[in-house]
């Protein structure tokens, strides 16, 4: 049995992560110099991309062979350890943002391609690739950020694969960390609940959102964001799907509420204006008529993915 295909960009991974494979340091060596493994070089957060396949086409996200890296991974760059696809090759990221100057000038990926912002990309290229990306992305962000141990200070050292660090001093383990983001769409009847930010351009809005934060469930943040945002009080919450967003390392966690009412006061500090949208006017602005002067999301944000499903079911 496969999962239902999630809506959301860089959901839907195709690796099986094997993680019980990431204690074997003697499997892992082996399949990073393994000839039918790849590579994927990250630069400052920027993933390699090669030209596109066909004149016209989107670029391709770089999956290389490691023995291109030689240099890299003896000079100590970071690698992290993705997982296996179906023809049971293994797929590693190598953070080479330790390099002077960008390694796609100069060296062995020198003619090969570039390094691309993952935002800027994720659109175009293959779906299954931006999701190994963001993969990547989240978790090397958090080895370059987490290099010293929270507990003592001292220097700490990459294990299993790039899935934790432990302190050699004082012997604590470090896990990678993933942000909880709940993101919903109050609701009544016929109609969602969508608000805008300052910064957003105009006519934008949005679904309302906010961190989890300890100690609390998803259905208590989903109706304390609503309430704190806009004064929206609801009496039940219904989880719809997440999406991996690695900036830097966050899942979004997409819901509906059902509002007690259609009384709401933005706070004006999160939010300037919320309002009422009904599902026709938001079928309009789906399909790019903004008449109604709302603009939503474009497809890539799960916002965008909750609103189509409040839409079209
Ligand atoms: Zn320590």
């Amino acid at each position: 049995m496969a999962l239902p295909q999630n809506p959301n960009i860089f959901a839907n991974n195709p690796l099986d992560r094997v993680s019980h494979k990431r204690t074997d340091a003697d499997w892992l060596a082996g399949r990073l110099l393994h000839k039918d493994s790849f590579m994927l070089p990250m630069y400052k957060e920027n993933i390699f991309t090669l030209p596109p396949a066909k004149p016209g086409g989107a670029p391709e996200v770089g999956f290389m062979r490691p023995n291109m890296f030689a240099d890299a991974l003896a000079g100590g760059a970071t690698v992290l350890f993705l997982g296996l696809d179906k023809k049971d090759r293994a797929y590693f990221a190598i953070d080479l943002t330790g390099s002077d100057t960008d390694p796609s000038k100069s060296g062995p990926l020198k003619g090969f391609g570039e390094f691309g912002d993952l935002r800027g990309l994720a659109m175009s290229i293959d779906a299954h690739d931006a999701s190994i990306a963001a993969q990547a992305k989240a978790v090397l962000k958090w080895h370059s950020t987490h290099k010293f141990c929270s507990t003592c200070g001292a220097p700490s050292v990459i294990a299993e694969g790039g899935y934790r660090r432990d302190c050699p001093q004082c012997k604590t383990q470090h896990f990678p960390r993933t942000d909880p983001v709940v993101i919903m769409l109050a609701t009544l009847g016929d109609k969602a609940l969508l608000g805008r930010q300052k910064i957003f351009p105009k006519g934008m809005y949005s679904a309302l959102a906010g961190f989890v934060e300890p100690g609390e469930s998803i259905e208590e943040a989903v109706a304390r964001e609503l309430f704190e945002e806009a004064a929206c009080r609801v009496s039940s919450v219904t989880y719809r799907f997440t999406q991996p967003w690695p900036y830097p390392m966050s899942l979004m966690i997409g819901c509906t509420a059902v509002a007690d009412s259609d009384a709401i006061q933005v706070d004006g500090i999160e939010l300037e204006e919320a309002r009422w949208v009904s599902r026709a006017d938001l079928k309009a602005a789906m399909e790019g008529n903004t008449s109604a002067g709302v603009m939503i999301p474009p497809p890539f944000a799960i916002a965008h993915q909750l609103v189509r499903q409040f839409v079209y079911g």
